[in-house]
């Protein structure tokens, strides 16, 4: 059997971003998915598994474990990006609803 870790530290995505929540699915020492929530929104903000490793469900294994830490939510659906879409509608759960004030029922965002 493989040894299976998931470490929980706070970490930015990139040097500009600002430090978010991420839990980190390690493998025998290789990482081989990550996600990095918002710590003031609970936003899911960013999730990462290398191509090699997906298709296992190592970021849904992420995601139920941030939930039974954090209370965690997926993007806006029109914030999301489409890998973003898809994951939140195989894993489910709840959304946080839009709090930058464009997807309000403006006519340049009716899709009705
Ligand atoms: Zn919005």
């Amino acid at each position: 059997m493989s040894e299976r870790q998931i470490i929980r530290d706070m970490a930015r995505y990139d040097e500009h971003d600002d430090l978010a929540h991420r839990w980190s699915l390690v493998i025998d020492g290789e990482t081989v998915s990550k996600l990095w929530v918002d710590p003031e929104t609970g936003e899911i903000a960013q999730v990462e598994t290398p191509a090699a490793h997906q298709g296992n469900g190592y970021a849904s294994t992420l995601y139920r474990q941030a939930a039974s830490e954090i209370a965690i939510f997926h993007a806006p659906e029109a914030h999301r990006t489409y890998e973003g879409d898809r994951f939140a509608r195989s894993v489910g759960g709840e959304t946080l609803p839009c709090l930058h004030g464009c997807c309000t029922d403006g006519p340049d965002f009716d899709e009705e």
